[in-house]
């Protein structure tokens, strides 16, 4: 097994995950088999409990575990499937120590962080990879070099860089080459974290620098110098609008090359040209604008993976469409908020928690259902969907979800028995792959093209089987259900142009050449009305 680490210096969000990611697709690009690794040094076991406005979405694995956001790079980036033995944070390491602890593993010894929590840490990242049958595992080191929570990784990392044969080994640093005004490059913040790193014991192979513009040569030779590497292995990563670029960015800095000689890689020709995926962002045309109306519009990494589900339809479809956010709450009171609805081409609801900015939701699925516009409702905006639905054709006045309301008099999303009584934060959701049964002769039916498919969950309530009559009257076709069909899975409407739900995560599968279903022909529902609307415009 061979083994590239890969950490940060100077700040944080410096695209480490999205660097990670791409550099995993350089390897995957001449065949070999990668599979990476998160280590991320908070006490959480995992992110399921962690706020959005903080860390930016929650990732969900097939196996059902919540993580951060970089999982979604790595599976879109190097297209496979993680598990969440994958992600290893602080808490799984501690948690394991401690009871090994208990159990008496450690015959009486005094447990320290060396040797036993760094011994676990290897244990960890060598089994993981071992499993996976990989020829390569690149380990992500999340935080800042330097940070407190990060020494037993790093410490961990310095312990296996001996431990390893020599090429099986690489460290590949990332730090900031930032500008000033007057347009120099500085190296002293890249200087100093280098300095870091090397007062634990570990010497970088090849250091990543993100900088505004290309790194001048001057400026590498300066590096390479004060770091102790070969300028070569000095790499440029410049900002780009377009991270899907990234790898071949990397690329043509000749990170390949150098990784290949340090770890003496044999298989060097490219059987995949990640340049025809990039070259799909580009030149797309037309003007279509979708309105996603979310609780945290105002911060986009919460909802990434959405954005980059309509970044694929866009991809496929060869047309660009902007995003316009709208603050749900602001439906709820502001006119100009429901202009902008006016405005949008199709409307995107997708999932959430909490009370906060629910009905200004359910104004954006009535608008949309109202006017004909193409509607795409995911997990809470399925739910929200049901509860329009109810109270504006169903006649059932003051329908709701027990999330949002637990006296209404009807519950028309409500948690089923199961989750009932185990209502204890974090293990009560039903996360991560399920099977879906779809009709025949639905909307899902030709979305999908299959009678089953497989998609990721992560919810707690269900859409109350005593009202599937009533809905139904009303309007709603179930088109797709779990496989004992008890549970909705997708909503539609079939006299409306286009209005679509579901109680899955859709977006978590979609790939930058595999758009996932749904988005895509949401997409394509919302160039057509585009198109319309300009007709009838001139
Ligand atoms: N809050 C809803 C539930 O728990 C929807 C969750 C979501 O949108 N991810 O069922």
């Amino acid at each position: 097994m061979k083994y590239i680490v890969v950490t940060g210096g100077v700040i944080s969000g410096l695209g480490k995950g999205i660097t990670t990611a791409s550099i995993g697709r350089i390897l995957k690009d001449r065949g070999y088999n990668v599979v990476p690794m998160k280590i991320d040094p908070y006490i959480n076991i995992d992110a399921g409990t962690m706020n959005p406005f903080q860390h930016g979405e929650v990732y969900v694995l097939a196996d059902g575990t919540e993580v951060d956001l970089d999982f979604g790079h790595y599976e879109r980036f190097m297209d496979i499937e993680l598990g969440g033995e994958h992600n290893i944070t602080t808490g799984v390491i501690f948690l394991s120590v401690i009871n090994r602890e208990r159990n008496g593993e450690y015959l009486g010894q005094t447990v320290q962080i060396i040797p036993h929590v760094t011994n676990e840490i290897k244990l960890r990242i060598r089994e993981v990879a071992a499993r996976s049958n990989a020829d390569i595992c690149i380990v992500e080191i999340g935080g800042t070099v330097g940070d407190i929570e990060s020494m037993p990784f790093l410490e961990a990392v310095r312990q296996m860089r001996r431990e390893e044969p020599r090429e099986n080994f690489l460290l590949i640093h990332v730090t900031l080459v930032p500008l000033t005004k007057l347009g120099e490059q500085k190296t002293k913040p890249t200087q100093h974290s280098v300095k870091a790193l090397r007062e634990l014991g570990l010497q970088p192979d090849i250091i990543v620098c993100r900088c505004e513009r290309a790194l001048a040569e001057d400026v590498k030779e300066k590096i390479a110098m004060f770091c102790d590497v070969d300028k070569r292995d000095v790499i440029s990563a410049p900002d780009t609008d377009e991270i899907y670029e990234v790898p071949v960015l990397l690329e043509n800095e000749g990170i390949f090359e150098s990784i290949r000689d340090k770890m003496l890689l044999n298989k060097s020709e490219k059987r995949f040209y990640w340049e025809n995926i990039v070259e799909k962002c580009r030149n797309l045309s037309g003007e279509t604008e979708v309105a996603i109306v979310g609780k945290y519009a105002g911060l986009e990494d919460s909802y990434l993976s959405i954005k980059e589900a309509i970044k694929h339809a866009m991809m496929d479809l060869r047309c660009n469409v902007d995003i316009m956010w709208i603050e749900a709450e602001d439906l709820e009171t502001d006119e100009g908020a429901m202009r902008k609805l006016e405005r949008a081409d199709g409307v995107l609801v997708p999932g959430g928690f909490g009370t906060r900015g629910t009905e200004g939701k359910i104004r954006a699925i009535e608008f949309a259902r109202v006017h004909g516009k193409p509607f795409l409702g995911i997990c809470l905006g399925f739910q929200l969907a049901v509860v329009e639905v109810a109270r504006n054709l169903a006649g059932l006045k003051n329908a709701n979800s027990t999330e949002f309301c637990d006296d209404t008099p009807h519950p028309v999303v409500d948690l089923l028995d199961e989750q009932r009584g185990i209502m204890k934060k974090g293990g009560t959701m039903r996360l991560g792959n399920g099977v879906v049964i779809i009709k025949e002769n639905t909307l899902a039916h030709r979305i999908y093209g299959k009678t089953e498919i497989v998609e990721r969950h992560r919810h707690r309530y269900e859409v109350n089987p005593s009202y599937l009559d009533m809905l139904s009257d009303a309007g709603i076709l179930f088109s797709g259900t779990d496989s004992d069909g008890n549970k909705m899975e997708i909503l539609e409407l079939p006299n409306h142009p286009f209005f679509f739900a579901t109680q899955f995560h859709p977006e978590f599968r979609s790939r930058p050449d595999r758009p996932s279903p749904p988005f895509r022909a949401f997409i394509s529902a919302c160039m057509r009305h585009a198109t319309q609307h300009n007709a009838e415009e001139v």
